[in-house]
């Protein structure tokens, strides 16, 4: 573990350092998975280091479970990080459950600074002063009951068992000023901020303090994070100051809110990213609709991650909160299946598709489907009319085959015989026999084929349909 030099330069000018810090507490959903980009995206685009660090001191809340569905969700959006866990390096470890030593080091020295006190209240004792605040039309914060008492009042209070928390003595008639990347000029004054907890009461380090220090320790220089920390910036960056210890600059980014202009978080029923894989979204549709959000960018073609760190610019983050669309997020994965290899397209697929399924079928299947599927469950539809029997017809499709008549069919099941499905020998015989063209000549096979008057394109379905089907098929009407 580095602990940073407190006399060094606020800042190097060396490439950007970011990370992004989940505590695991849930799933990764659209609004972290955002953050995350975001920061990755600013560390490549200087050629600096993305670090991945979990944030688990909260050990009531933290799960292990999620902190490893975490690390996957992260890995399977293709946001690698550069150092975090499993990837340690020498500002590891990067889980704070495993940072306590080096948090006990800094509570000494701010204890030795008189920077912070032992607090006794009870849970219960704080709530009634917050009330009572409220109350009076006072914005709530800590009275301050614990901030002088003397060693004898602290040794009574030990001795009738109190385990107590340590705060963090803001000093009074201070105002502290910040450059917030994305929204400028920011300040506050310090009598507005409650002496907050640093330790608590289990001994475990407290968010303002664990999650700044940690910043100075693994030299973040940049952090992008949502608009609901901003409150928290002038206590981190007293903490930091208090410590001598170089403060990284930080950006607030708007928070993502949903359709009905709510907060988008798994208390409303914001899917998480895990939710929209299992419904089959590519990494690279999610990715794409994320990098648009609340960051406005002249790029309006699928990009790579490589393309979208070159395109980001953290001076078009906006402001105003961002709406994530469901629709726009479709029109995404249209684009990235549109985008897949052949190889990827199976894999994609694979518990739609019939299983051993020989390549050349398959791949007419996916060369006539994927221009007409979004999400597996699209195909799955179109597996049931390539690969199953003869398919029920719907009524449009019963209105062609009756107009068309039995001699229409019979010359396509001569067409289909003779040329082994290829579509056009067949549409030739069908000419020859009836004089059709155009839709006239079409729409009745499809019809006889698929059972619809509409989707994929008919020659790469009929190298699909298995060739005993095909004639099957037409001879019902033949
Ligand atoms: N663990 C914090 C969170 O998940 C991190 C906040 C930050 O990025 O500084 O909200």
């Amino acid at each position: 573990m580095i602990i940073p030099d407190s006399t060094a330069p606020a800042r190097t000018a060396g490439p950007p350092v970011t990370r992004f810090a989940p505590s695991p507490t849930g799933d990764v959903h659209l609004g972290n998975a955002r953050t995350a980009l975001f920061n990755l995206l600013l560390a490549r685009r200087g050629g600096g280091r993305f670090l991945l660090r979990i944030e688990d001191t909260d050990t009531v809340r933290s799960r292990e479970n999620y902190r490893e569905r975490q690390l996957e969700d992260l890995r399977w959006l293709g946001l690698e990080w550069d150092a975090g866990p499993g990837r340690e390096d020498e500002r590891g470890p990067y889980r704070q459950s495993e940072r306590t030593a080096l948090y006990e080091r800094y509570f000494d020295q701010l204890a030795a600074a008189g920077a912070v006190y032992p607090c006794f209240c009870s849970p219960l004792e704080l709530e009634v002063s917050r009330k009572a605040q409220l109350a009076s039309g006072r914005p709530p914060r800590y009275a301050g009951t614990c901030r002088e008492l003397s060693a004898e009042q602290q040794a009574a209070r030990r001795a009738q068992g109190i385990s107590p928390t340590l705060r963090f003595r803001v000093p009074p008639g201070e105002r502290v000023e910040f450059i917030d990347l994305v929204r400028g000029p920011q300040s506050a004054l310090t009598d507005d901020i409650g002496d907050f907890i640093v330790r608590r009461a289990d001994g475990a380090a407290a968010f303002f303090f664990s999650n700044a220090v940690d910043d100075a320790c693994m030299g973040v220089t940049q952090v992008l994070r949502g608009e609901d920390h901003l409150a928290n910036t002038p206590r981190q960056l007293l903490v930091l100051r208090s410590l001598g210890l170089a403060p990284p600059e930080y950006g607030h980014v708007s928070l993502l809110l949903d359709g009905a202009g709510a907060p988008l978080s798994k208390r409303h029923g914001a899917a998480s990213v895990r939710d929209y894989r299992a419904q089959g979204y590519l990494a690279s549709a999610i990715l794409n609709h994320l990098f648009r959000l609340g960051h406005s960018t002249a790029e309006h073609g699928l990009l790579g991650l490589e393309e979208m760190a070159r395109a980001f610019d953290p001076a078009h983050l906006g402001r105003a909160p961002a709406h994530f669309d469901e629709s726009q997020l479709r029109g995404w994965q249209k684009e990235a299946v549109r985008h897949l290899t052949p190889d990827e397209a199976r894999r994609w697929l694979r518990d739609v598709l019939p299983a051993g399924l020989d390549e050349r079928p398959a791949s007419a299947f996916l060369e006539a489907v994927l221009p007409n599927v979004e999400l597996p469950a699209d195909a799955r539809a179109w597996v049931e009319v390539v690969f199953g029997g003869p398919p029920e017809l719907d009524t449009a499709a019963s209105g062609f085959i009756r107009d068309a008549g039995s001699g229409y069919f019979a010359a396509a099941v001569r067409g289909a015989e003779a040329s082994g499905n290829d579509l056009r020998a067949i549409a030739g015989a069908i000419r020859t026999a009836t004089g059709r063209k155009g839709a006239a000549l079409y729409m009745p096979l499809r019809a006889a084929l698929t059972g619809r008057a509409e989707g994929p394109e008919l020659a790469p379905l009929l190298k699909a349909i298995p060739a005993g089907q095909v004639r099957e098929r037409l001879a019902r009407f033949a």
